[in-house]
């Protein structure tokens, strides 16, 4: 089985699930109790809670544990509305191709009286720093941009952003989720007010992320309860999936650089194979781009047979993201960078990782050759394209 599906989710790595063990039987311990069990477990949760500050240039007492990615989202975002909506200030910025984890919060605010600004995406997969500065208002609360994209990969200005919102006095949050452990990361260096990130994107658990926010940016509880987080996430603690998330992320930030040179490589060398592949397109500028992201669109055919047949083959792809899989909408994404509905729908996304092999990569390439060719022989469109009863939309 060859794996190319890591933005959709990751293998866990030794480290991880070596780190997780012992918090699952001998130290069990609630942190919040006050025999030992629970104080050895509660310096386990401070320990890594420092290593992850350190990681991303932040305090610990920045760090907010959560349930993952989609949970810090949508704290960041209704946290920043909440300060907003006390001064007058219900104006929010995002873009047309963010995660369904912020649209999804930002169309609840709406509902509740809030305007929101979602950015053009360029064809490119990017906005600017500059389309950011224009879009901002008096009353803007919020400015929100993920990092990297999740289904094209492209990386954001993200330093230049953070300049632009730290000199209007707007919070910047950044989903961050396709970016730790991938990108370096400082949220000072950026002016990074808040981020999101999710551990089962950088080989750690599912089911626990961080919200880091700055000292002082006051957090409204999406979780309602105990006193966990400094009274800002409700919960018992989950040591064991904090404690394999910690060792994750340091093994991805130590080796980073590294992973990245050699991802990258292989990355470039499965677009060029599958750019060999007539009527073809790249979606989203080749750099700055994620070094395991690949995306293309295929003309003439629909994504959900590719990867049916990639799958027959032992072949792990994506097309659009997991989470709107099984419905037939072309891609959110797609259409906000222009891909037109009928090539949107012919798309392929391939996530590789520090774990493919060139010979992964050759045999994705012969695969995917195959898997068009077959597909276009048997597909109405690509009869009419050939026959020109239809215009290429992809030349
Ligand atoms: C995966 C992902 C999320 C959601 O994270 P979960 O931990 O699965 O909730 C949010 N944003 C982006 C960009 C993602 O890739």
């Amino acid at each position: 089985m060859i794996y190319a599906d890591n933005a959709a989710t990751t293998a866990m790595c030794d480290e991880a699930i070596a780190a997780m063990i012992p918090y699952c039987k001998q130290i069990f311990g609630n942190p919040s109790s006050l025999h030992t069990v629970g104080q050895v477990a509660k310096e386990a949760l401070n320990d890594a809670r420092e290593r992850i500050a350190k990681l991303l240039g932040c305090e610990p007492t920045e760090v907010y544990f959560t349930s993952g990615g989609s949970e810090a989202d949508n704290q960041a975002i209704l946290s920043a509305a909440a300060r907003g909506a006390k001064t007058g200030k219900k104006h929010i910025i995002s873009t047309a191709f963010e995660h369904h984890a912020v649209l999804h919060t930002l169309k609840k605010l709406e509902k509740q009286g809030f305007e929101v600004t979602l950015l053009d995406v360029h064809e490119s997969g990017l906005v600017t720093a500059q389309e950011v500065a224009d879009a901002i208002r008096e009353d803007t609360c919020l400015v929100t941009i993920m990092y990297a994209n999740n289904e094209i990969g492209t990386i954001q200005p993200i330093a230049e952003i953070g300049a632009v919102c730290k000199a209007r006095k707007v919070p910047f949050h950044t989903d961050a989720v396709q970016a730790v452990g991938h990108l370096k990361i400082d949220v000072r260096r950026e002016n990074i007010d808040m981020l999101s990130l999710s551990a089962h994107k950088f080989h750690g658990p599912k089911g626990i992320g961080v919200l880091y926010a700055r000292k002082g940016f006051p957090l409204v509880n999406v979780i309602e309860g105990g006193a966990q987080e400094r009274g800002k996430r409700a919960g018992t603690e989950n040591i064991p999936a904090i404690m394999g998330m910690a060792a994750a992320m340091e093994k991805a930030c130590v080796n980073l650089e590294k992973n990245a040179a050699y991802v990258s490589k292989l990355r470039d060398k499965l677009i060029d194979g599958l750019l060999t592949i007539p009527h073809t397109v790249l979606n989203g500028a080749r750099e700055p781009r994620l070094p395991g992201n690949v995306n293309v669109c295929f003309e003439g055919i629909e994504g959900e047979g590719i990867l049916l047949l990639l799958d027959a083959k032992g072949i792990c792809a994506s097309s659009g993201s997991a989470c709107t899989s099984g419905s037939l909408d072309p891609s959110h994404v797609l259409l906000a960078i222009g891909r037109p509905h009928e090539i949107a729908h012919g798309s392929l996304r391939l996530s590789i990782s520090e774990e493919t092999t060139e010979a992964d990569v050759d045999a994705i390439i012969q695969a995917t050759k195959e898997t068009v060719a077959t597909l276009r022989s048997m597909s109405p469109v690509w009869r009419d394209l050939q026959e020109g009863k239809r215009q290429y939309v992809i030349q």
